[in-house]
């Protein structure tokens, strides 16, 4: 090998003066070896003797050898521990990482290909003849992409239902990363995950689709694909996790405003901010004019406001200062309207007051008790409370407004609402029961979760005379403290969201015992459960509430497929014959599985270059250093869906630290 890398390099060469360098070095590599030889030999000669002093030595230790041999044994004993404890933590890291990857690694068949029933039709629309594996699998459909959706599809069984994802998005978007987007801290296709992917791990079929209504009946939903028209997909299990849209207050000129939901705001954002920052630097724009474009208004001062509020501080203070002049950056402001009297008020009031002066050391301005009124193409009209409680008017130019002032139900969402009205009373959101069940379909067959939906919380108060009798076994009226336990017990167990406020009642029993004679009567017993209906609130929209509900509904389908498939529920035959008692079925499967319980696990705010995490019960944690920033990145990097997007992200994070972000407008 060596001497034709020789004669290549000759022959490319191809010069007298290169041969004899070539000749000159194969002499040098020669003599080297034939030193190492030497010193290798040296070097035998050396460890002989070693191992003849060893020999001698071991000889010597003899009697002491015992002693020697069973250190010797724990040492290589605790060298094996250390290994195996590194190997082990390694895979075990290396298999985390990749494990979205490994559960994607699936060699099953394409999904079936999807027709239309030949001829017939419902209500004026054609029918989808959904895919049918044979074996009595039940249709599962499941409406959305987003984190409800792709918790639910990734925590299925494999092999039990048929399922079909139907989305206008075919892709997931990993939302808490998408503020870092609009100013192109990660890149656009590094929060996004393909959705046929995850699909496939179930062997499901996808259709880029929105659906529009349902009919519960007949169970048919009503899809829509843009410009294809519409039709009916017939489904057993029809899960609804169609997230929520930006609501609007009925405010006046909200065209004007960019909304941060999805990957195409994301991108108009990023487009808008250097237009803005391009315009303002030509000469020819007027002062006012200048100042104008780089006034970026924030409506809402929730997590998303003000994580976009920190993302656009850092591209200014990190990228944008490199590269415009001094006066441009004077002229830059971020301002924050806020309705309430602090921003991110969902989190602990520490954090609250912790952003607010974090902002103020980075010039946001934030303006709280505010309402905007109207938005016109070049200003913002908003009012302001003051203290005596009267309004005051405002108007300023704004050359960029992000509209983020909380959700709404979307049109599908309402129509729902419309066609169980007797059951749906909730203007916000589909209400369900503590299973996720729609409420209003009796079978329990159409679940919903994430955004559009809201767990029923029992108004324990209005039910006080049951409870109370269910909650004592004398007959003397009262309670006594191991009947209330026992009460809680049971109560805890069918509403898992009231558990811990349950449980703090059974610690705090002397308390509510007014006459401390250590039994509950009817009044003591009804500021109990007022107790507890006061603290009980609707689960806040976020994707790890999403998410939980994805984990717990695909669990739970697992599971009744399974019993089904074991005939510890009745068999697909007796269920035809008792589509005649919706109810039964509902009761049947209710009883077979446990109601979600939900376990907060923090909220975090990212702060431009400070981040906090409030993890309830008046536990937070902040931080204003280059730490917390990576600490904030590390755990959104562990959330990710697969390893694709962690591969993706790590770059992005490397090119923004090495090169900056990236100023193109496009
Ligand atoms: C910018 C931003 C930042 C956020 N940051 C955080 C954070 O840091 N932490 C946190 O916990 N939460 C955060 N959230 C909130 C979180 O993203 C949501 O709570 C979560 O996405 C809700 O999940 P979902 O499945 O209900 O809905 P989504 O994730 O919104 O998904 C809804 C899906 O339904 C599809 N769809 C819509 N209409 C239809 C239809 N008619 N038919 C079929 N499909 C339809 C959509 O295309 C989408 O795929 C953030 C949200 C945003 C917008």
């Amino acid at each position: 090998m060596f001497s034709t890398a020789l004669t290549t390099r000759g022959s490319s060469i191809g010069s007298h003066k290169s041969l004899k360098t070539a000749a000159a070095t194969a002499a040098s590599i020669y003599l080297q070896r034939t030193a190492i030889f030497d010193r290798l030999g040296g070097r035998a000669h050396h460890y002989s003797q070693i191992a003849d002093i060893a020999k001698q030595a071991k000889e010597k230790a003899g009697a002491s050898g015992g002693q020697r041999k069973k250190s010797s044994r724990s040492s290589f004993l605790r060298t094996l521990a250390w290994w195996t404890i590194g190997t082990g933590a390694f895979a075990t890291l290396g298999y985390y990482v990749a494990k979205d990857e490994l559960e994607a690694l699936d060699f099953s068949e394409p999904p079936q290909e999807l027709r239309m029933l030949d001829g017939k039709q419902y209500k004026g629309y054609p029918i989808i003849d959904s895919p049918d594996s044979g074996d009595g699998r039940q249709k599962l459909v499941i409406l959305g992409s987003g984190w409800g959706a792709v918790s639910t599809l990734k925590t299925l069984e494999p092999n039990l239902y048929d399922v079909v994802v139907v989305s206008p998005d075919n892709y997931f978007i990993f939302t808490p990363l998408l503020p870092s987007v609009t100013v192109g801290t990660v890149e656009f296709r590094s929060v996004l995950e393909a959705i046929r992917r995850i699909t496939k791990r179930v062997g499901g079929a996808y259709i880029e689709a929105g659906a529009v209504d349902v009919d519960f009946e007949k169970k048919y939903v009503l899809i829509e694909s843009p410009g294809e028209g519409k039709a009916w997909l017939p489904y057993d299990r029809l899960v609804v996790g169609v997230g929520a849209q930006s609501i609007t207050h009925g405010t006046k000129g909200l065209e004007f405003c960019h909304k941060l939901k999805t990957i195409a705001d994301a991108r108009s954002i990023r487009g808008h901010i250097m237009a803005n920052f391009e315009k303002a630097v030509l000469p020819t724009t007027p002062l006012e004019e200048k100042r104008r474009l780089l006034t970026f208004v924030i409506c809402g001062g929730g997590p998303t406001g003000c994580e976009f509020a920190a993302e656009l501080y850092d591209f200014l203070a990190e990228d944008l200062k490199h590269y415009f002049p001094k006066s441009i950056q004077d002229m830059v402001k971020v301002v924050i309207i806020q309705s309430r009297d602090h921003i991110l008020n969902m989190m602990d009031s520490v954090i609250s007051e912790f952003a607010e002066k974090a902002f103020e050391r980075r010039n946001i301005t934030v303006i709280t008790n505010s309402r905007v009124q109207q938005v016109t193409e070049n200003s913002i009209v908003y009012t302001t409370k003051t203290a005596d409680g009267s309004l005051v008017e405002h108007e300023v130019p704004q050359g960029f407004v992000l509209w983020s002032t909380g959700i709404s139900l979307t049109p599908f969402t309402k129509q729902i609402c419309e066609n169980l009205i007797d059951s749906q009373k909730n203007r916000h959101a589909i209400t369900t029961d503590p299973y996720l069940r729609v409420k209003g379909v009796l079978d329990g067959s159409v679940y919903a979760l994430g955004d559009c939906a809201s767990i029923e919380y029992p108004h324990l108060l209005t039910h006080i005379s049951e409870l109370f009798d269910s909650a004592h076994h004398t007959k003397d009226n009262e309670i006594t403290r191991a009947e209330f336990s026992d009460f809680v017990r049971r109560m805890a167990k069918l509403y898992p969201s009231a558990a811990s406020h349950l449980q703090s009642l059974v610690d705090n029993f002397d308390h509510f015992d007014t006459d401390h004679n250590g039994r509950i009567c009817l009044d003591e017993f009804e500021h109990m459960l007022q107790y507890v209906d006061s603290r009980l609130t609707a689960l806040p929209a976020l994707a790890q509430v999403a998410n939980q509900e994805g984990v717990y509904l695909g669990n739970t389908l697992s599971r009744l497929a399974r019993m089904y498939a074991r005939g510890q529920l009745p068999s697909q035959g007796s269920m035809e014959l008792s589509k005649a008692y919706p109810e039964e079925i509902g009761r049947m499967e209710k009883d077979a599985v446990a109601p979600f319980s939900y376990h907060h696990r923090g909220t975090l705010a990212y702060l431009g270059r400070a981040a906090a995490a409030d993890f309830g019960e008046g536990k937070a944690y902040k931080g204003s250093n280059l730490a917390a920033k990576y600490l904030w990145r590390s755990v959104y990097w562990s959330q990710q869906v697969s390893l694709r997007t962690r591969i993706l992200l790590m770059f992005d994070w490397t090119k923004e630290l090495l090169f900056g972000r990236d100023l193109s407008k496009f």
